[in-house]
């Protein structure tokens, strides 16, 4: 669904890859079928102190499905050693499932820095998770709000909310060399899980729109390649979920459905293993439909209103 490189990594888990003077890329070892080759801990700065920004998993904050194991010590000390001789003037994080945040709570812990970014976020019911569960024990120092911004030793970031794949997700753009960390709200690899209840697919449109507006030169996701066409992804992004909403349409149009049955018609050749997640996604579509007018549901069967 683009025409982005294809991602090289050469480079391997716990190694520490130069993207420009200003940013460099550290590899969680937890790759999975949700996580691509692993989360991508962004490092920004050059200078006396960098951001940290999602700082990883921890050893049970792998995506379900995943065996492997890492205590989450292992991807700390790789930070702690790509950025020697430098202070962590901030751990960031673009928003709490488990591969993303729970390494903010031991690099803190070893460095001192503040966690500072996005909202925790405290749910009574998070729903059947369909990428990665919610990290509970997240602690923020400090919560940004959409525009505010953190200096450092020659870089600038400001945070960019962007609700959608989660309530609570930021996206924090580089004002120096206009990159954006997009976390999981835009990764070219694959579309983003919108997973209800807390993900909500009219706001994760919203978002993407938000970006469309923007005029970032690059993005940097925690998974998969550096996009160097963001707008086009973008554009791109926005018109293939215009178009499941059509499929959905045209799959009620037959008569009532039940979600697994239109995840069959619909994803031809998906991977067993993200079943559960296109089902989020269609379910994520429906809510959406349904608070606009267009779809009712009986029990588990979704149908038009006429
Ligand atoms: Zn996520």
């Amino acid at each position: 669904m683009n025409d982005e490189k294809p991602w090289p990594d050469s480079i391997r888990a716990g190694e520490c890859e130069q993207h420009e003077p200003l940013v460099r890329r550290v590899l969680a070892p937890n790759p999975s079928p949700y996580t691509f080759t692993g989360t991508q801990t962004w490092i920004v700065g050059a200078g006396g102190d960098v951001a940290v920004i999602d700082p990883g998993p921890t050893g049970s904050g792998l995506s379900i499905g995943d065996p492997a194991d890492i205590n989450g010590i292992g991807h700390v000390d790789a930070i702690l050693r790509a950025t020697a001789g430098q202070r962590i003037a901030a751990i960031l994080c673009t928003h709490t499932h488990r591969d993303h945040s729970p390494a903010a709570a031991p690099l803190k812990e070893a460095t001192g820095a503040p966690i500072i970014g996005c909202a925790p976020l405290a749910l009574s019911d998070d729903g059947p998770r369909a990428d990665s569960a919610f990290d509970a024990d997240y602690a923020p120092d400090r919560v940004l709000t959409d525009g505010e911004r953190l200096t450092g030793d020659g870089w600038t970031l400001e945070a960019v909310a962007t609700p959608g794949h989660t309530s609570n997700h930021l996206c924090f753009g580089l004002v120096e060399t206009r990159a954006l960390f997009t976390g999981d709200h835009v990764m070219a690899w694959s579309t983003s899980v919108v997973s209800p209840p807390d993900g909500d697919m009219a706001a994760y449109m919203a978002s993407l729109s938000k970006l469309y507006e923007r005029d970032d030169h690059v993005y940097y996701p925690a998974h998969g390649p550096a996009v160097t066409k963001p707008r086009q992804l973008v554009r791109g992004m926005l018109g293939h979920r215009k178009q499941r909403e059509r499929q959905i349409l045209r799959e009620l149009e037959k008569g009532p459905r039940v979600i697994p049955d239109m995840v069959k018609h619909m994803y031809k050749g998906l991977d067993p293993r993200l079943t559960g997640a296109a089902g989020r996604s269609v379910l994520a579509h429906l809510i959406d439909l349904e608070n606009r007018g267009r779809v009712a549901r009986d029990a588990e069967n979704w149908r038009l209103v006429a």
